[in-house]
């Protein structure tokens, strides 16, 4: 039986239950985070801990919540998690702070709970096999609107429904559109196209989700001397005279796209330079990079 955290204690799955009154299943008020464990033997490996539960911190100061944990204290309930629950596979790790009011009626009122939950989930292939995408039928939420670059709960109600358009019309993946009609991203990962030497991926301001894998991939990018690099509004025109597009996030990794409403991107299969990120991706978050092992927290599951 899975082993989850849940109110301050690590307990069976099936002993964390909520009323059906809770505000954050009423009204989507739940922070929440995605991290990845890589099982390699006995030992899995958790990529850049700190960063994601920083985010979820922020995100959790959103919706007015007072978290005791502090970064750090997160990444230990995590490593904790991960060898009570003895992972010798690849793991989704699903941490959530979410609104426990059980009055009706909307607003942030006070008290929350931490919640860490995990799934299995294997990695991606390698090679990877490119994705059909499609422009979405619904467009991101605009910052206006909510905090359109926060992980909370009721926001995903975009994210789901774009991929289960998608889906229905018989492609891979939405990449959705901001308001004014710029590419923003994927439903749950960020996008990036190259053309020529120049990779560039859509700025911030296109109420996009700052990615903890757009931030790893930009800094690899900018310290290539071969390559220039920038974050910009990108035209669905412009998008269309790619090279190569490719989405990244946690739980997706680095995914190249085929097409994107039937027009073949570059020449319609995984690109150079996707490709090699992929792999430098796949040996940065399994532990065997020589660098950046400030990001990588090892777990000795044995
Ligand atoms: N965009 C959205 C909307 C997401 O949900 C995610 C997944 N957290 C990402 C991008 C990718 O973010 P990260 O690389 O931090 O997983």
């Amino acid at each position: 039986m899975a082993i989850v955290y849940f109110d301050g204690e690590f307990v069976d799955e099936s002993a964390a239950r909520i009323p059906l009154s809770t505000h954050a299943l009423n009204y989507g008020t739940a922070a929440f985070e995605g991290l990845r464990s890589y099982a390699e033997g006995a030992r899995s490996f958790v990529f850049r801990p700190r960063e994601h539960y920083e985010r979820l911190l922020r995100n959790a100061e959103m919706l007015e919540m007072k978290v005791s944990q502090t970064a750090a204290e997160f990444t230990e309930l995590t490593s904790e998690l991960l060898r009570r629950n003895r992972c010798r596979e690849d793991r989704y790790i699903r941490p959530l702070i979410y609104k426990n009011s059980t009055r009706i009626g909307a607003g942030l009122p006070a008290g929350e709970t931490v919640a860490i939950l995990t799934q299995e989930m294997p990695r991606g292939p390698i090679p990877r096999p490119p994705a059909r995408a499609t422009w979405s039928k619904w467009r991101r939420t605009p910052a206006a609107a909510c905090p359109a670059g926060a992980k909370i709960t009721g926001l995903y109600v975009n994210s789901s429904m774009a991929r289960a358009d998608a889906i229905a019309r018989g492609y891979d993946q939405p990449i959705m559109l901001t308001m004014e009609g710029k590419v923003a991203e994927g439903y749950g990962a960020n996008l990036f196209a190259v053309f020529g030497n120049h990779v560039v991926t859509p700025a911030l301001e296109a109420d996009i989700l700052p990615g903890i894998t757009r931030d790893a991939l930009l800094r690899d990018f900018r310290s290539h001397p071969g390559l220039t690099v920038s974050e910009a509004m990108i035209a669905p025109e412009r998008l269309l005279e790619a090279d190569e597009v490719f989405l990244c996030g946690t739980g997706m990794e680095i995914l190249p796209i085929a097409s994107i409403e039937g027009h073949p991107v570059g020449s319609g299969v995984c690109g150079p330079l996707t490709s090699k990120a992929i792999n430098w991706y796949r040996e940065l978050i399994t532990g065997k990079s020589a660098h950046h092992h400030d990001w990588i927290v090892a777990v000795d599951c044995a």
